[in-house]
């Protein structure tokens, strides 16, 4: 049978629009995410990640930088949503993330921009920090289907979901690529403020493994469904990369993908802690990626390149 993306059943069903209200209904008082600011977003109060009821983009584009499978040779077809609800002080993206780099627009003009991403050859829509957006996202998914979109959903998060939120998503999303970004709680608190994060990040991971599985990629090279971690490897250990690495061989798949990321570099408020004001070294990073070789991980690092083998 031909793979077609899980909103095109979803939607078919006539659940999509049963979503998309009950999403809507969570800015009520808003818990999209796990900081649960309970503000009324519908109502023009603004929580942690200051958007209300509308949209921002920052840009979007063919993205051949991200991970082997989502690349392809196509590229990925990128949206990136300004703000964040998680909001670390190292961000290399802080212009849009803490700075609000973006415009105001609509689900329509999303569902659209979605649309010549796929006609550009992408082989996804990767929603690049969507969470504190998911309701708007929802209905330009919905809006896109109904004029052809077929390309995989990539969920391109923080790890700081709320179940209410991922139980909305279950039938939408096809890839979901969250960070896992800090094992230990201080460490989170002192970078995010989100002392909860290690825990809420642990069970949006068994969430989304629950709703997905693995990574699959067709015989092409190509991520079509699944779970694909990243994981950026901080200075001093302050990531927690081997509790990290063996609890998801353990406790989610021995065949996670995995991406050790190795561009941390100080950034935004990095200056401001000791211990975060340099990158990280060869050896810190090689430390990291033998820990989850030894979990026996999929790594996006062993993967060749497509566009090697196409060109
Ligand atoms: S998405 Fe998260 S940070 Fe933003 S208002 Fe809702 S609960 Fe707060």
């Amino acid at each position: 049978m031909e793979w077609e993306p899980v909103y095109v059943r979803t939607h078919e069903k006539g659940l999509l629009k049963e979503k998309i209200k009950e999403a809507y209904t969570l800015l009520e008082s808003c818990v999209l995410c796990a900081r649960r600011c309970g503000v009324n977003r519908l109502g023009g109060e603004e929580g942690f990640c200051k958007v209300r009821d509308e949209p921002v983009v920052s840009s979007f584009n063919p993205h051949f930088g991200e991970e082997t499978p989502l690349v392809g040779y196509g590229g990925s077809g990128t949206i990136f949503l300004t703000h964040c609800n998680l909001g670390c002080i190292f961000c290399q993206n802080y212009d849009i993330s803490h700075l609000g780099k973006g415009y105001v627009t609509s689900s329509a003009k999303i569902a659209e921009i979605m649309l010549s991403l796929q006609q550009r050859g992408c082989h996804n829509i990767n929603f690049v920090t969507p969470t504190h957006q998911m309701p708007f996202l929802i209905k330009a998914i919905e809006i896109a289907a109904e004029k052809g979109l077929s390309l995989p959903i990539v969920w391109n998060c923080g790890g700081y979901e709320s179940l209410d939120a991922l139980k909305i998503l279950d039938g939408i999303v096809d890839i979901y690529m969250p960070d896992f970004k800090f094992w230990d709680e201080r460490t989170a608190f002192r970078y995010t403020r989100a002392r909860s994060y290690p825990d809420v990040a642990r069970n949006a991971l068994r969430e989304m493994h629950r709703q997905v599985g693995d990574l699959y990629i067709n015989a092409e090279g190509i991520a079509l469904r699944g779970l694909l971690v990243r994981h950026l490897v901080l200075p001093e250990r302050l990531a927690g990369t081997k509790d990290l690495v063996r609890w998801l061989s353990e406790e989610i798949s021995p065949r996670t993908y995995l991406n050790v990321m190795a561009q941390y570099r100080p950034c935004y408020r990095a200056f401001e802690f000791l211990e975060l004001s340099r990158c990280i070294t060869e050896a810190e990073y090689n430390e990291a990626l033998g820990w989850a070789r030894d979990a026996g991980l999929r790594l996006d690092q062993d993967i060749a390149p497509i566009r090697r083998i196409f060109f």
